[in-house]
């Protein structure tokens, strides 16, 4: 049914629960297994992913570019844990969104999977901004996890 699967990935633990099932998936239709990470930046206190340190200045490029791939390494260590390889990954951007919605473009995904809720504070929405942009936007099935 799935055959690439695109699973758009924060650190946050919503996007964890959104890896197991992600993977899960992956396994059960033999499906390619792909990760989308934008790494994100807000002050203060400054967020990269799932790093958070309240910084006097703001981060270098060079270490929010670090923070990402250590994002995605986690993913695919937690992925290979169950038993699934992650073979594609996108890393980068600025818009998060925008980013999972191209990816999903250029892998030619039929399932994105993702958190319904990320690494933000807004807890009244329902839905968080990428969430909803994302299920707008997609040309594809989408999954949002709890
Ligand atoms: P908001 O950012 O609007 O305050 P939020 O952080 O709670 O809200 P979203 O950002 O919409 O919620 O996150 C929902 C899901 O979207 C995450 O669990 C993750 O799967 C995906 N996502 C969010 N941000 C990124 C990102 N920077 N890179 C990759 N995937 C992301
Ligand atoms: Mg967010």
């Amino acid at each position: 049914m799935f055959k690439t699967i695109l699973l758009a990935y924060d650190g946050s633990d919503h996007a964890k629960n959104a890896l197991k099932v992600a993977a899960g998936l992956a396994k059960t239709y033999d499906a390619a297994l792909s990760l989308v990470h934008t790494p994100e930046l807000d002050t203060p206190p400054i967020v990269i992913g799932s790093f958070v340190a309240p910084l006097d200045t703001p981060p270098s490029k060079d270490q929010i570019v670090k923070a990402g791939q250590a994002i995605v390494d986690q993913a695919k260590a937690e992925a290979t844990a169950l038993g699934v390889e992650i073979t594609n990954v996108h890393l980068g951007g600025i818009a998060p969104a925008e980013v999972i919605l191209n990816a999903a473009k250029k892998d030619g995904s039929d399932l994105i999977v993702l958190g319904r809720r990320g690494l933000g504070t807004l807890r009244s929405l329902a839905l968080g901004s990428v969430s909803q942009s994302v299920t707008h936007g997609a040309k594809c099935a989408c999954l949002t996890v709890l």
